[in-house]
């Protein structure tokens, strides 16, 4: 079994209590590494550190392209050791070898783009401000400071790289905290940007639960933007603590994202995609398609369709490249899981397909829950309202394009969004009604790190990626430099001072 202590000033150290936690297999039920527990002393010692090296350290006045290079650097190694993270993520996180494969060079691929951007300064001139020759007006963007950056389970190394990267690349110092539930590869990465040669206190990981280490942090006056991605309930707790302070915050939090079939779709296609948007990685992701909108003319066969579909997934060992669905997070997750699809029964919906945990006898140490599928389901149901986070897909006809964009809106949250169609221009009007920071057109799940990505309503605040991104972790400055140096043509000529 592995294990890993705090990494906090560029040094690895036990917790100042001693606590330790595991972090267990959710196929198999067993530890896979034992990790020391960050509390509220260790918390502070990490933003002790961040700070000192944003107000004293060489980071945030560093040449653009030397911050630049110390970013590659963890890019390399992460490609070196891309079969290793592969397994080190399969058996930490549930997730199977195949989603665990594109999640690690995706991880890559992303921290290259950041160092990328790094490599520049954002910095423009504001044009036409004043007459011509009056004045130069720059626009730059600053690091914020100290960023704290909270962290879930369902992408652990993906997530830990899209806060490091940005924050990093606009010259801010860092304290992550990921998931108490998978730990492993951000302490991998930690070994990483150790062996780097980072300066100490610029990136600080601090393994440990919500209650304690999440609340030290976004509760310390000396952070200066929190940077969260988690449930929307956890979301607007933040808020509030962040609230004390007036401290920035960035929240990516839940969803409940419709997908709108249009009777002229592509049936095969669009099966396949529904099917993707919600059963991948368990429907264990922000951006799943949780609502499915079809259109009455198409209901009884795309059903039939899917469940068949369903019926044909494997289900099994995570490391096995044949498994499509593997076990969900943890028990609490697979109970509140169940949970729901109970209560899609006692609203009145039908199961069409799954609502089981399997009963396989080499499944039984593991987190499963069958693929599921509800139709009849209405729109004022909960499996409609609220984020499940588990493969249940919650079925909702509709008659006419208008009726299925305003179901689709009806909900607390506006995180992604899709149109399956073969008519673009009618897809793409249906998009621009969406209310949600990302529409698919036939198509799903794809995030890039160079498009924005984030949520309306309660599914977020702020922006994540592209240049918007990076943005997030900047503070704009105005410089006005006058030209002209001559009392007399100044506009306050007249006003205050005395000639
Ligand atoms: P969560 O329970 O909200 O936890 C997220 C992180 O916050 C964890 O590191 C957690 O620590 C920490 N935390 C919990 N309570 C805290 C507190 N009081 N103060 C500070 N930190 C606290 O979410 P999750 O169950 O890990 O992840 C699933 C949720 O994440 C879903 O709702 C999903 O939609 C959302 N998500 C959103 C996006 C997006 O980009 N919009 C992406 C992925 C996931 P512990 O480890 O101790 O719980
Ligand atoms: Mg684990």
């Amino acid at each position: 079994m592995r294990s890993y202590q705090l990494f906090i000033n560029g040094q690895f150290i036990d917790a100042a209590d001693g606590r330790t936690f595991e972090s267990t297999d959710p196929f198999t039920g067993k530890p896979v590494a034992s990790v020391a527990r960050a509390g509220a002393e260790d918390v502070h010692r990490a933003v002790t550190a961040a700070r000192a090296a944003f107000d004293r350290g060489p980071w945030p006045s560093m040449p653009h392209t030397e911050r630049s290079a110390l970013l590659k650097k963890v890019v390399d190694v992460i490609n070196a050791r891309q079969q290793e993270l592969i397994g080190l993520e399969v058996s930490d996180s549930g997730s199977t070898i195949r989603k665990a494969k594109e999640d690690i060079s995706l991880a890559a691929r992303s921290l290259n783009y950041f160092a990328k951007m790094a490599a520049q300064p954002l910095e423009s001139e504001i044009d036409g401000l004043s007459k011509p020759g009056f004045s130069r007006n720059i626009l730059t963007w600053e690091p914020i400071g100290v960023v704290a950056a909270i962290i879930p389970w369902n992408f652990p190394l993906k997530m830990a790289i899209w806060k490091l990267g940005p924050a990093l690349a606009a010259g801010n110092t860092i304290i992550l905290k990921p998931s108490e539930l998978t730990p492993v590869t951000a302490m991998e990465l930690a070994r990483m940007v150790s062996e780097a040669g980072f300066p100490p206190g610029v990136i600080n990981i601090v393994p440990g639960f919500g209650s304690d280490a999440g609340e030290a942090l976004v509760r310390d006056p000396r952070v200066d933007k929190i940077s969260f991605t988690g449930s929307t309930a956890v979301g607007r707790k933040i808020m509030s603590m962040a609230s004390e302070t007036l401290t920035k915050v960035t929240l990516e939090c839940g969803g409940k994202s419709a997908n709108i079939v249009l009777e002229d779709a592509d049936v095969d296609l669009a099966v396949d995609g529904a099917l993707y948007a919600i059963f991948y990685h368990q429907g264990q992701c922000c951006e799943a398609g949780s609502r499915l909108l079809l259109p009455e003319s198409l209901h009884d066969t795309f059903v039939d369709r899917m469940a068949a579909k369903v019926r044909r997934m494997t289900i099994g060992d995570p490391n096995d490249p044949a498994t499509d669905i593997g076990p969900l997070i943890s028990r609490q997750q697979r109970e509140r899981v169940m949970g729901y699809i109970e209560s899609g029964s006692r609203e009145g919906a039908t199961l069409a397909v799954g609502g089981r945990i399997p009963t396989d006898k080499k499944l039984e140490h593991g987190m499963f829950v069958e693929p599921t599928i509800f139709t009849g389901v209405k729109n004022s149901m909960r499996i409609a309202q609220e984020e499940i986070f588990g493969p249940v897909l919650s079925v909702i006809p509709y008659a006419t394009d208008d009726e299925a964009v305003s179901i689709a809106n009806d909900s607390i949250y506006g995180l992604g969004g899709g149109v399956w169609s073969a008519d673009r221009d009618r897809a793409l009007s249906i998009a621009r009604r969406l209310r949600c920071g990302t529409v698919w057109i036939n198509e799903w799940h794809l995030i890039s790190e160079k498009a924005p990505f984030g949520g309306y309503k309660q599914s977020g605040i702020g922006r994540e990626f592209g240049v918007e991104g990076i943005k997030e972790y900047a503070e704009a400055k105005h410089i006005h430099v006058d030209e002209v140096g001559i009392r007399a043509k100044k506009f306050w000529y007249d006003t205050v001072v005395p000639k």
